[in-house]
């Protein structure tokens, strides 16, 4: 099996293809590494040889990692898994960026949690842009009034929107999918915000994402592995 410093390296230049390909500037697609489920040790690996950003579901296993790894100083944590209100004050505490907000709620705890000597912290929306009735994520419909009510709290910075489309074999759907949520990002654009984070793709789809406009790919199982039944474990709060 290949090291994960050599699934890394494929990972950069499947992104850089990508980005060629769609005539976008080299810089325009920011890699987060998901680490899910995976141990401190590989996050470590990574951050030796350059890797910044990680990405993290499970709030618990965050609280652990980020703790573990406390001596990395220019780590950057992501979360990006759904948060319940009662656990966004950890979220708040040790997260540089959040992706999966879908209600004010949520939002309000995190500004009024987030640390004082911290920057205000880094936020995107997820939007159901596949219309599945299981998917979290706001409506289209819904989402230029939580826009307008996140991008107000003081402790946050609303840097644009995020989603997981219908996973599917149609590659025309897919990339109508990963193309609504740039258009929902123009129209607030239009509407006085300033979006400038597109979080959308991921290991299986992140060309098609990049080709629609991606600027952030979460890309867990090409850098470190299958997630197994053993190492999911870990991850169940
Ligand atoms: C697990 C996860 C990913 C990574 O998915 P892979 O297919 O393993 O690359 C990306 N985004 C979210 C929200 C995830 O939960």
């Amino acid at each position: 099996m290949a090291t994960i410093f050599a699934r890394w390296q494929g990972v950069l230049a499947r992104i850089r293809t990508a980005v060629t390909l769609a005539g976008r500037p080299a810089d325009a697609v920011q890699l987060l590494a998901v680490s899910k489920t995976f141990p401190a040790a590989d996050i470590a690996e990574l951050y030796a040889h350059g890797q910044r950003d990680f990405g993290e579901n499970y709030v618990q296993e965050l609280a652990g990692k980020a703790e573990m790894l406390a001596n990395l100083p220019e780590l950057r944590w992501h979360f990006i898994g759904p948060l319940q209100s009662n656990k966004t004050r950890i979220v708040a505490e040790t997260a540089s960026w959040v992706h999966a907000i879908d209600r004010l709620k949520i939002a309000e705890r995190l500004s009024s949690q987030r640390p004082e000597h911290l920057p205000p912290l880094q936020v995107c929306l997820q939007v159901n842009v596949s219309g599945e009735t299981s998917k979290s994520g706001v409506t289209p419909e819904g989402l230029g009034e939580l826009a307008q009510a996140v991008a107000a709290l003081p402790r946050l910075k609303l840097r644009g929107l995020m989603c997981i489309p219908e996973a599917t074999n149609d590659q025309t759907w897919l990339s109508e999918q990963f193309r609504q949520l740039r258009q929902l990002q123009q129209a607030l654009n239009t509407q006085g915000l300033q979006l400038d984070t597109l979080s959308m793709g991921m290991s299986g789809d992140l060309e098609s994402a990049i080709t629609e406009g991606a600027t952030l790919v979460r890309i867990g199982t090409a850098l470190f592995g299958t997630r197994t039944i053993s190492n999911q474990a870990q991850g169940t709060t």
